[in-house]
């Protein structure tokens, strides 16, 4: 009897710990689902106004810029870069929004992953500071079932940081199969990020010093996260501070 009136206490403590702990999170809970609707509606209130901003502008930037007196023309040069960033800002924002409603649109086939990232590599070759060497190790013929556009901006996400973040040395973007699991890592002998900011980084709007000089949202890791986890991979960093940083994904396919 003591053993049964031991196991039949526990239960109800075990019982009532679950109950009170969740009646504790509900506000938590409800805060934070509010939150997550205000930026959800908010973007997407903002989306068309902004892209309507964003092309009137491009327009008279295009048709009227050469009638206009320099000041005029920096004015709306300005105009144009800031739209911009909005613009991108709201699109983010919205894509996350989605992400937490696990409402992202994944159209799903078998791609070419070899080819699509020696596609990108070539793309950021062209346009690379030349103090920058770019290289790459993309090994033939590895296949991947993912949102090719998805994956496209993922490397996008990781290559543009790589040379956000390294004045001059090297990136190097590969791609290899370990057993079932495809590797892209991206690597860079940049700034590297301090070992305390490290756990941070792919929190939303989460950005370091040298982010902000740069324009930075703190967006963008977020982002490749969600993508990522979308595809049930792992997204994981290495770096040091003033030696360079490693991020590396590992993507199987979805059985
Ligand atoms: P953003 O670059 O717009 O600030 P991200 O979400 O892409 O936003 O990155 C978050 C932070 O992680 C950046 O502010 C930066 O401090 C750090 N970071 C990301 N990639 C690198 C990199 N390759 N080298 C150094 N720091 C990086």
């Amino acid at each position: 009897t003591l053993i049964t009136l031991t196991v039949f206490f526990s239960l109800i403590f075990a019982y009532l710990g679950y109950y009170f702990a969740g009646q504790a999170m509900k506000p938590i809970k409800t805060a934070y689902h509010k939150q997550e609707k205000f930026v959800s509606d908010a973007s997407h209130e903002l989306r068309t106004p902004l892209s309507i901003f964003y092309s009137s502008i491009d327009l008279l930037n295009r048709e009227e810029s050469q009638n206009m007196s320099p000041l005029g023309k920096e004015i709306l040069q300005d105009l144009q870069t800031e739209a911009q960033l909005m613009n991108r800002l709201v699109n983010d924002l919205l894509q996350l929004a989605r992400s937490d409603k696990k409402q992202l649109t994944m159209e799903m086939k078998e791609v070419n992953l070899s080819e699509l990232l020696t596609s990108i590599y070539k793309r950021f070759l062209r346009k690379k500071p030349a103090t920058i060497i770019f290289a790459q190790k993309i090994e033939p013929e590895i296949f991947l079932v993912c949102d090719e556009t998805r994956i496209q901006e993922l490397v996008y996400i990781l290559l543009d940081n790589a040379f956000k973040y390294t004045n001059e040395g090297e990136v190097k973007l590969t791609l290899r199969l370990n057993s079932s699991e495809k590797i892209i890592t991206v690597e860079d002998s940049g700034c590297g990020i301090a070992q305390e900011n490290l756990p941070f980084i792919f929190d939303r709007f989460y950005r370091t010093d040298a982010s902000r000089a740069k324009g930075g949202s703190g967006l963008g890791l977020s982002i490749a996260k969600s993508i990522v986890e979308a595809h049930g991979g792992k997204i994981s960093v290495q770096s040091m501070l003033g030696k360079g940083s490693v991020f590396t994904v590992t993507i199987k396919d979805k059985n």
